[in-house]
């Protein structure tokens, strides 16, 4: 992926006039191969200039396929008038990138970003050794940590779970409370309850669940390792409420199956 960028110096008085044709000129660049995405940022201090940055899949998506094709005559006529002096345009290619949810990671483990981990396949550990597990909601409002093991996987096909999930089965990981981190997004977090003491937590954003608790267990949550992103090793895995299990679905993993609660 490459990114375009340029300076747009437009005729003073004129920008308001640009940004209208720009709304318009935008749907021409979009629609082309190779577009990637397009951002429009107008200068605080000179408030003439803006800077246009769009990211091509290739340099000649830009290049040839943009510059040649008969809807550049539309997207010059709608916008080159507006600049004074005529931008200059150049390409680059990534070599660092890092967001504010990488930089938290960074900023609490010591052994690079947890997205390092991932692509590496190992845990990540933190400053005493520890596991650190990281994980969140799919909108990402919801970031949490977790200090400590999975050391149980325990994937469940009651009736209550699949409709919670959506899907075939939940697995969650039994874990501390207290080892259980909040990163933000604590205004998203809304339970409900399926049972009267036990709270299923999901983002009330994007709908990702999270974890439950039971009003009994105060000191463990539920986590669901669904929305965990750091590799988690665990062999210890098994099914409970294998009698309820979807009629579509087959388990075919070998591990241990109980028709209802693990001693069942
Ligand atoms: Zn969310
Ligand atoms: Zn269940």
């Amino acid at each position: 992926m490459i990114l375009e960028l340029a300076y747009l110096d437009v005729k003073v008085g004129h920008e308001n006039a640009f940004e209208t044709a720009f709304a318009e000129a935008k749907g021409i660049i979009a629609s082309m191969p190779g577009f990637v995405s397009l951002e429009l940022q107008r200068c605080i201090e000179v408030t003439n200039r803006y800077v246009l940055l769009v990211r091509w899949r290739t340099l000649e998506d830009h290049t040839v396929g943009f510059r040649t094709s008969p809807d550049y005559q539309r997207w010059k006529a709608l916008l080159h008038h507006f600049y004074d002096p005529f931008p200059t345009v150049e390409h680059y290619e990534k070599r660092v990138a890092i967001s504010a949810d990488q930089f938290e990671t960074h900023m609490t483990h010591s052994r690079g970003s947890s997205q390092d981990a991932a692509e590496a396949g190992t845990p990540t550990l933190d400053h005493r050794g520890d596991t650190v597990i990281v994980g969140g909601c799919l909108c990402r409002g919801v970031r949490y940590e977790y200090h400590g093991e999975i050391d149980e996987i325990s994937i469940c096909h009651c009736s209550q779970c699949r409709k919670a999930q959506g899907s075939a089965f939940v697995a969650v990981a039994p874990i501390a409370a207290e080892k259980f981190k909040l990163l933000r997004g604590e205004h998203l977090l809304k339970e409900y309850r399926a049972a009267p003491n036990k709270a299923r937590v999901f983002c009330s954003n994007c709908g990702s669940p999270i974890y439950s608790a039971r009003d009994d267990l105060p000191d463990t949550k539920r986590l669901r390792l669904g929305t965990v992103e750091t590799p988690v090793r665990c062999s210890n895995r098994y099914h409970i409420y294998a009698a309820s299990k979807a009629s579509w679905h087959e388990i075919t993993d070998g591990y241990p199956q109980y028709a209802e609660t693990k001693t069942s």
